[in-house]
């Protein structure tokens, strides 16, 4: 099988490294939506971007950021031409599946103390017990303060983590399906077996201690966990996969992958023709509702400022933006994997190492739900790719009828825009270690600039 492999020459192989191991250390920085916020405002203001909010005028060329609430980001490159003709729009999820702590987490049982969560997004939720996992988040106080929280990745820290029941006691336990092997309401962090000093009778004196560390470190109550966003997340950083380190193993390629890769491009990108856009959002795993999901109306928004401040704002200018714009819906595919070939259909699968996979259409049962990328428009991005030699294919997610999934491009296309899937093949999907192939992340990269660059 020919793969992107063979056209890099030595000096780009080492490019595809580099590019690679600056990922890792966005994936290492950044296992939450808002971690991800903060690191790409970061490098945005290195590389010159500045917040929407402090500008008063654009001009060609002008680069900024809109902030949505520290868990959604947008990023615009001003085009030589007129914003009205409409924008390349790059746009990728920065959320990912995890495990969240309850309002109220906090309880011992047994001599050993617990947090309750309730899981987020699609997990196969035996794949995550038995890890070492770290805690993330944000507490925010009745103060107006905001403690963030960050347990479990240095090397220094403890882990904490979901247990699994034995294989010697487990006969029952592996008899049930897949689905309720772990059941969601038994996905409790053990993270605690330490009394604090006490009176004799004094109960959950672990609880008690375990809250001492908490309020020793953040000074941060039990009802704060009230006003709290923790997720329990996979502890320890990316890293290189395969004996010939060809792949990248973390948590998170989903959508982080194809978030960095997107980033990347639009800060690479200098002197656009037309008006380039980044967006990277939340709440995808989840169905993308909420003030810092696609749904929301804080990119019309976004856009409605950057339209006011190029010139003078009227509605009919922001609807032809919307509808002149091309849009790039980029989330990761599911690659082939010779393990279980079953659920593939071979000519319409993506696989690792053959570049930036395509989706024309996404959805399940007969394509419900699917953003079906118009054939005019397919054939326009099909001349940008080639134009600029990135090595590309065409998938669906698997067999007709064996599942599927959505992405946040149909409700960037119900705004009047063309949009097209597009991502990195991955396996693993979901689970807490996801592996993909560094040729595809750098193609990524260069389709990514390809499309701000040249798409018409
Ligand atoms: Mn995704
Ligand atoms: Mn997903």
């Amino acid at each position: 099988m020919k793969t992107v492999w063979e056209k890099y020459d030595d000096s780009k192989l080492q490019q595809v490294f580099k590019f690679s191991d600056s990922y890792k250390e966005f994936l290492d920085e950044g296992k939450t939506e808002r971690e991800c916020v903060k690191k790409a405002i970061e490098l945005a203001k290195e590389r010159g971007f500045k917040d929407l909010a402090s500008v008063t005028e654009l001009k060609a060329n002008d680069k900024v950021y809109v902030n949505n609430r520290g868990k959604n980001i947008c990023l615009f490159v001003i085009g030589e031409k007129d914003v009205v003709d409409g924008m390349n729009i790059l746009g990728a999820h920065i959320d990912s599946p995890r495990v969240d702590l309850k309002p109220n987490p906090v309880y011992e049982s047994e001599g050993l103390c617990l947090l309750d969560t309730h899981y987020y997004g699609g997990i196969k939720k035996y794949q995550w017990v038995a890890h070492p996992m770290a805690l993330h988040g944000v507490v925010c106080k009745k103060d107006g303060t905001t403690v963030e929280v960050k347990i479990g990745d240095d090397a220094n820290d403890p882990v904490i983590g979901f247990t699994d029941l034995l294989i010697h006691l487990s006969q029952d336990q592996m008899k049930k399906p897949g689905a309720t092997v772990v059941e969601g309401e038994d996905l409790n962090v053990l993270c605690g077996s330490y009394p604090a000093k006490g009176e004799k009778d004094e109960k959950d004196l672990v609880k008690a201690n375990i809250l001492k560390i908490l309020k020793d470190k953040y000074d941060i109550e039990e009802d704060d966990f009230l006003s709290a966003e923790l997720s329990i997340v996979p502890a320890g950083k990316a890293r290189d996969y395969g004996l010939d380190s060809s792949m990248v193993m973390a948590y998170g390629h989903d959508d982080r992958v194809c978030a960095y890769t997107s980033l990347m491009a639009i800060l690479d990108t200098d002197k656009p023709e037309r008006t380039s856009c980044c967006i990277l959002v939340d709440k995808e795993e989840v169905g993308s509702q909420g003030n810092t999901g696609m749904q929301s109306r804080f990119f019309e928004n976004a856009v409605a400022e950057v339209i006011s401040k190029t010139g003078v704002y009227d509605d009919m200018k922001l609807r032809l933006t919307l509808r002149n714009s091309r849009m790039l819906s980029s989330d990761v595919s599911a690659g082939f994997d010779p393990n279980y070939p079953a659920v593939f259909e071979p000519k319409n699968a993506a696989f690792l190492g053959r570049g930036l996979c395509f989706n024309k259409y996404t959805g399940s049962r007969g394509k419900s739900g699917c953003n079906d990328a118009n054939a005019e428009f397919v054939a326009k991005v099909r001349e940008t790719m080639d134009k600029n030699d990135v090595d590309f294919q065409f998938a669906e997610l698997g067999k007709v009828d064996q599942g599927g999934g959505g992405t946040i491009a149909y409700i960037l296309a119900n705004l009047d825009m063309d949009v097209i899937d597009a991502g990195v093949a991955v396996l693993n999907m979901h689970a807490c270690y996801e592996i993909a192939s560094k040729a595809d992340i750098y193609e990524a990269y260069r389709g990514y600039m390809a499309f701000l660059k040249d798409m018409k």
